[in-house]
């Protein structure tokens, strides 16, 4: 499969997939991810602009790397599900809700709507998941709440790292399914959204996010990203927000 979703499907799999996903998705819970994303995003499809420097996340991940992915890939996505919803009942909508909305699809122009959305809006999340000088222990009720759930910091560093070093492409997941934090992992590019989770913050595990910089040292690139760039301030005030939401 390449990275724009258009994998040799196995129609038996994808189907009991989505039949799983679309069940999360009509249970009633207190998580609407309409109303949790949608307010935070902009109407029309424009790909939000860089929180830093194209440069600003050396030494951990190079100018060049930021600049493929952010410039050339991830710019490639918006363009491309901008194009595909021209006309049609997605235009005008958040990219949350074209996802939601097109999630169990497989067939035509939706499917691929729907993957390209899925790009689009989980690059979205991996860039504002990190900042320069970023890591470190996490402070405040996020900090509280994932010794709660992990039992220690380093006992969910050790959680996101094996999930993140497991074999294949995807992306690993902070997530809060509005009880307890988890590390979720996705492959391809589904996103915890599907799942009725919280995405907090994520990680990036296509070797394009990496290769270029770390080669084949794939834990390399996953120390650097935990310990010297993941924006904790920024898991912490959505993990506030959603607490929030939950109780009004
Ligand atoms: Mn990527």
């Amino acid at each position: 499969m390449d990275e724009y979703g258009s994998r040799g499907i196995d129609r038996r799999d994808f189907a009991k997939r989505i039949a799983i996903g679309a069940a999360g998705i009509a249970a009633t819970s207190f998580f609407n991810p309409q109303k949790t994303f949608a307010a935070q995003e902009k109407k029309g499809l424009v790909q939000p602009s860089l929180p830093y420097a194209l440069d600003a996340l050396e030494p951990y991940i190079s100018k060049k790397t930021v600049d493929l992915h952010y410039i050339k890939h991830h710019k490639g996505y918006y363009d491309l599900v901008s194009k595909q919803i021209k006309g049609t009942e997605y235009a005008d909508i958040p990219l949350s809700e074209i996802i939601l909305k097109t999630h169990g699809s497989i067939k035509g122009i939706e499917e691929a709507t729907f993957y390209m959305a899925l790009l689009a809006w989980n690059h979205d999340l991996y860039w504002k998941s990190m900042k320069p000088g970023g890591g470190g222990k996490l402070e405040g009720n996020l900090g509280k709440k994932i010794d709660e759930s992990f039992g220690s910091f380093d006992a969910f560093r050790r959680e996101f790292v094996k999930k993140a070093m497991m074999p294949g492409s995807g992306w690993v997941w902070l997530a809060y399914d509005g009880d307890e934090l988890l590390v979720s992992r996705t492959t391809y590019h589904d996103n915890a959204l599907l799942d009725k989770q919280i995405p907090l913050v994520t990680i990036d595990v296509w070797e394009h996010a990496y290769y270029m910089d770390y080669q084949n040292e794939k834990e390399n690139y996953i120390d650097a990203w935990f310990d010297k760039l993941v924006n904790w301030d920024f898991a912490g005030q959505k993990f506030d927000l959603a607490r929030k939401e939950k109780k009004g």
